[in-house]
């Protein structure tokens, strides 16, 4: 179970529940757990690190931590949106089955 599912209209953000500014619902509904940028701002490497998240590859970029929890990186198009991790997978592909990735670029 996720919370936002893909595939359902998403207008909050997955960890703040504040109402997204930057992404309309139409955008967020082809992601799991869309996080707003405030929260994404907050990010961190390493659980309990103070060491900002910089873009990097999804490979290096993974996970983030925001606040403690577990978050994984989609980066496309030179930027990338960040979705919080409910099942605290291990690879990003373990994420994508877990929170029924179905959106294709
Ligand atoms: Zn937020």
């Amino acid at each position: 179970m996720v919370t936002f599912p893909p595939g359902e209209s998403q207008d909050v953000c997955a960890i703040c529940r504040e109402p997204f500014e930057e992404y309309d619902p139409e955008f967020a509904q082809n992601y799991a757990n869309l996080v707003c940028e405030a929260c994404d701002k907050k990010a961190v490497t390493k659980h309990g690190s103070r060491d900002r998240t910089k873009p990097a590859s999804e490979t290096h970029g993974n996970p983030v931590y925001i606040d403690g929890q577990k978050c994984w990186r989609r980066y496309r198009f030179g930027g990338y949106i960040t979705r919080l991790d409910e099942h605290d997978c291990d690879t990003i592909e373990e994420f994508h089955q877990k929170h029924r990735e179905e959106f294709s670029d």
